[in-house]
């Protein structure tokens, strides 16, 4: 049992570390853990952050969980690192507010000895990122790109279908693997000629969502619609990376008083159940917080034991310094037809699906 393992600097027998870049050899049980979230811009932040405090708390551990501010997000999350560093932390949980602006920050973290572990999001131009623990966001995309494309067609079975593609925050690593996943899928249809981008607006630059704020994906459709869409023209289906940009989208698409497209999603957020229940929102993803916490936290224990954490992919996360060892979780696209199913085990969301 681990209580036998609290002691610091000990070698363990258990020890599977199979090369020389694993010098971590444990600490104590009660020790310091920080955890270091981007600003609330989803449901799953909020959930995250007291699932974390409340794991860490049950697992003996002391926890400092903190928030990026809501405009100042990038220099309040470097000074929460620096502060978990000052006050001895030995593993910092990180989910970038800014992919490539932390190096300063972990840098510190591992001169201090501290376990850095990316969560969820990626971060990037670094060394100094021991772990990546996240749901699979490629396959994130592709289950986005196939859903599109499967929606448009159960509600107009001909083509050629026009569509509008939204991607995520561009500080957020993920937004480009979201979308590459999606368009690994879309593209094919795209040449095909079956799909039609109606503004040809194709690059991550163009269709980027700053801050993953609604009001900014809301006004961009307002200007698509706007644009590309005059008179009785009309959309089919709209590639959203997740849930709050879906409702935005939706908000905009009625407000033209145009009906409203296949639109994608991600997080389950109760909003987004709720709309793709009464047949709005076409679909999301089911990416469990509850999951993703407790695996990071028998992450978090293996390391206070001094055992190498369990990882599931060392190929596919390259942050630009290293290829950063990861564990991956599978994500659900949910749609309204099998949405009974996937939150059957959630207490929120399975009663919004009776
Ligand atoms: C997360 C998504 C979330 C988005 C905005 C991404 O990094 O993976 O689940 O919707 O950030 O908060």
């Amino acid at each position: 049992t681990m209580t036998a393992l609290t002691a610091c600097g000990s070698e363990r027998d258990g020890d599977t570390g199979s090369d020389s870049a694993a010098p971590e050899k444990g600490f104590a049980q009660n020790s310091l853990i920080g955890v270091a979230l981007p600003a609330k811009t989803s449901e799953n932040w909020v959930l995250a952050g007291d699932l974390f405090t409340k794991g860490l708390k049950d697992a003996g551990f002391q926890a400092d969980v903190q928030y990026a501010g809501a405009s100042t997000t990038v220099a309040d999350q470097q000074a929460q690192i620096t502060a978990m560093v000052t006050k001895g932390a030995k593993v910092i949980v990180i989910g970038a507010t800014d992919a490539a602006q932390l190096s300063t920050q972990v840098a510190q973290a591992k001169e201090s000895g501290a376990v850095v572990v990316a969560y969820d999001r990626l971060i990037t131009n670094t060394k100094d990122v021991d772990y990546y623990i996240a749901f699979d966001n490629f396959k994130v995309g592709e289950l986005q790109g196939q859903a599109l494309l499967d929606g448009m067609k159960e509600k107009k079975p001909n083509g050629p279908w026009t569509i509008e593609l939204f991607s995520g925050s561009p500080d957020d690593n993920n937004s480009k693997v979201f979308f590459d996943g999606a368009m690994s899928v879309l593209q094919p249809a795209i040449d095909k000629g079956d799909v039609v981008v109606g503004s040809k607006q194709t690059d991550i630059k163009q269709t980027a969502t700053q801050g993953w704020k609604a009001e900014n994906a809301q006004s961009r459709m307002d200007s698509l619609l706007t644009s590309a869409y005059s008179g009785d023209k009309k959309v089919d289906g709209v590639l959203s990376p997740n849930d709050t940009l879906a409702r935005a989208i939706i908000t905009s698409v009625k407000g033209a008083g145009k009906p409203i497209p296949v639109v994608t999603g991600q997080d389950s957020e109760v909003e987004s159940v709720k709309s793709i229940m009464k047949g709005e929102q076409y679909s999301t993803i089911n990416k469990d917080t509850r999951k993703l916490v407790a695996e990071t936290l028998t992450m978090v224990k293996s390391l206070q034991a001094g055992q190498e954490p369990t990882v599931n992919d060392t190929d596919s996360y390259d942050n630009g310094e290293k290829v950063v060892p990861s564990y991956l979780l599978p994500p659900v696209i949910v749609t309204k037809e099998n949405a009974a199913e996937a939150y059957a085990n959630d207490p929120t969301l399975a009663p919004l699906t009776k």
